[in-house]
């Protein structure tokens, strides 16, 4: 096997990792967002041997392997196909990802419908890299806020909807199969009426077409899952989306664990988890790292010219709001404002309010330790 790295500007995945400061990162989509025990099994012991061991859960739900060589990659590679955590064909990468919402259990909506589009897997065109379809199919849709092009969900009527995204009302669908069918045929409909050049569905301001009416209206959006114990098994938040292998290995050691499923809110679901607390995973809802948003920063990228997740755990105690620590002004790990910005810039630390990473800053030029001495000075509890 051979690759060359991607560098900037392009959606990494397994068989195009991108070179990063730390190494290359191999990311891995799992398939129907879920993996057996077995495959987390294999899946941690990849990290460890071809990598740092370091994983890291992105918002797309994706997960993704640091610290790969290029040397390490060929094994990293075969032991991902061995285990059916990457396809064999590379081709399957360039077709949409799919999201689940999570909790989804073996022969619900969720489950049927996103079996159904795997089945027809092949019949998807090849996309642009960030174009996703996201199986929202409960009493209620959660996944309102992921990031997807495309959607099957649950009408106000209680039956299904397809909905493009950009748009508030979606297409009925009288069943199952009609909604893939549906789907396929408008993922189809955007790639041939110029998807490539828009990038993504919401960008694409081209009208549905006729045999598209959108006017069904999606049911009222629900509560995502908290973290904690459920009948079937228990969810748990990775502190700042990252952990490392061990910690998944040990949530998944237990005989009663059957799966994981991965989400885009640095949470996941263990199937069949009888324990409440994980050492290493959030369990707790109130823990204040919930609140705070840090992408990998340095050494991890070579864009940063700080160590974001160090001062994101010294943040915990200082702040209550919403705090964004970046390794630059991208941004990567949070789109919206936070009561509370950080942002890198020539190994120091600009501080913004109520403000994006690329927003104006009130304060430059800081360290950390001054970081956290000015926000206690403001009596920053409720920042
Ligand atoms: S925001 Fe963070 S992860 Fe994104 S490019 Fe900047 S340093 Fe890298």
């Amino acid at each position: 096997m051979s690759a060359e790295p991607r560098i900037k500007g392009w959606c990494p995945g397994a068989w195009q990792p991108m070179a990063t400061g730390d190494g290359w990162l191999v990311r891995v989509r799992p398939r129907l967002g879920q993996l057996t025990r077995g495959q987390v099994l294999a899946l941690c012991d990849a990290a460890e041997n071809y990598g740092s061991g370091l994983i890291e859960l992105t918002s797309r739900a994706n997960l993704q392997l640091r610290g790969v060589t290029e040397a390490s990659w060929p094994a990293l590679m075969d032991t991902l196909i061995a285990h059916e955590l990457v396809d064999a064909d590379p081709e399957a990468e360039r077709r949409p990802q799919i999201l689940l919402a999570l909790g989804w259990q073996a022969g619900d909506d969720t489950h049927k419908i996103a079996s159904a589009l795997n089945d027809r897997w092949h019949e998807l065109p090849v996309v642009p890299a960030k174009v996703g379809i996201a199986i929202d199919a409960g009493k209620a849709p959660v996944l309102g806020d992921a990031s997807a092009d495309f959607r099957i969900e649950r009408a106000d009527s209680r039956g299904l909807l397809v909905r493009a995204d950009g748009h508030a009302s979606g297409i009925a669908v009288p069943s199952i199969d009609a909604a893939v069918a549906q789907l396929i045929r408008l993922t189809h409909w955007f790639v041939e009426s110029g998807g490539w050049d828009s990038k993504r569905m919401r960008r694409h301001h081209v009208p549905l077409p006729d045999w598209a009416p959108a006017n069904a209206e999606p049911a009222a959006t629900g509560s995502q899952l908290p973290l904690g114990k459920y009948a079937h098994g228990a969810v748990y938040g990775l502190p700042f989306g990252r952990v490392p292998a061990k910690v998944l290995r040990d949530a998944v050691t237990p005989a009663e664990v059957t799966a994981l499923q991965v989400t885009p809110w640095r949470r996941i679901w263990v199937a069949g988890a009888s324990a409440a607390a994980i050492d290493g995973l959030i369990s707790d809802e109130q823990d204040a790292r919930l609140r705070i948003d840090a992408c990998p920063g340095a050494p991890y990228c070579e864009q940063a010219s700080v160590a974001t997740q160090p001062l994101a755990e010294h943040l915990r105690g200082v702040t209550q709001g919403a705090v964004h620590v970046s390794g630059c002004a991208k941004g990567c790990a949070r789109r919206s404002p936070a009561d509370v910005c950080l942002v890198g810039e020539a190994g120091r630390f600009n501080l913004i309010v109520n403000g994006r990473a690329d927003s104006t800053p009130v304060k430059t030029g800081l360290t950390e330790t001054e970081v956290v001495a000015y926000l206690e000075s403001l009596g920053a509890p409720h920042l």
